[in-house]
């Protein structure tokens, strides 16, 4: 089987200048390697009661999917604005340049449930932190979070206040 730093594709300049993206769409496509992906973000999560895995749109949902299918879990989507029908609650968050807004259905985890949050790259970590704020202000606990790449020299990991930890399986 492939590595899975074989299967993430570096694309310079995408997509606008100066941004280097990480194509993940090698590693999906590669069906050990992705499976292997799902086993490895799960287990630090095994046996822990996870009642729901709540994915960032939109990359996180395919990865969120798969891992709450395999813990026995619900999926819940973090969404970008207007995508969701209400009720819903939402948080604003910055990001490097300009600022966008993830929602979550009211009705979509009950108080004290037990939740980790999933997404495929942790960059400024603006994101992932918008996520755990929205989770918690639905009274659901963040047990942690688990991405697929970290790009540790944006230091997002710094952000993510929970103290609750915050898995990744490349880079860190
Ligand atoms: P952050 O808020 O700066 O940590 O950015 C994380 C969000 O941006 C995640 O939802 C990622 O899907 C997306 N993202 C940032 N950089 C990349 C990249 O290089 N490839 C794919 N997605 C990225």
């Amino acid at each position: 089987m492939k590595a899975l730093t074989d299967l993430v594709r570096d694309v310079v300049d995408f997509p606008r200048p100066g941004i280097m993206f990480k194509d993940i769409t090698p590693l999906l496509a590669d069906a050990d390697a992705f499976g292997a992906c799902i086993d490895a973000l799960c287990a630090p999560w095994q046996g822990l009661g996870i009642g729901a895995v709540c994915g960032i749109e939109s990359r996180g949902f395919i990865f969120g999917a798969a891992m709450a299918r395999a813990l026995g879990a619900g999926f819940v989507p973090l969404r970008k604005a207007g995508k969701l029908p209400p009720p819903i609650v939402g948080v604003d968050y910055g990001l490097e340049y300009g600022h966008d807004r993830l929602e979550i259905g009211t009705q979509a985890l009950s108080p004290g449930e037990r939740v980790i949050l999933v997404d495929d790259v942790l960059a400024t970590g603006g994101t992932l932190e918008a996520g755990r704020r929205l989770v918690e202000r639905l009274g659901a606990e963040v047990l942690g979070a688990s991405v697929v790449i970290e790009l540790a020299g944006l230091q997002g990991r710094a952000k993510w206040s929970g103290a609750a930890p915050l898995h990744a399986l490349i880079g860190g």
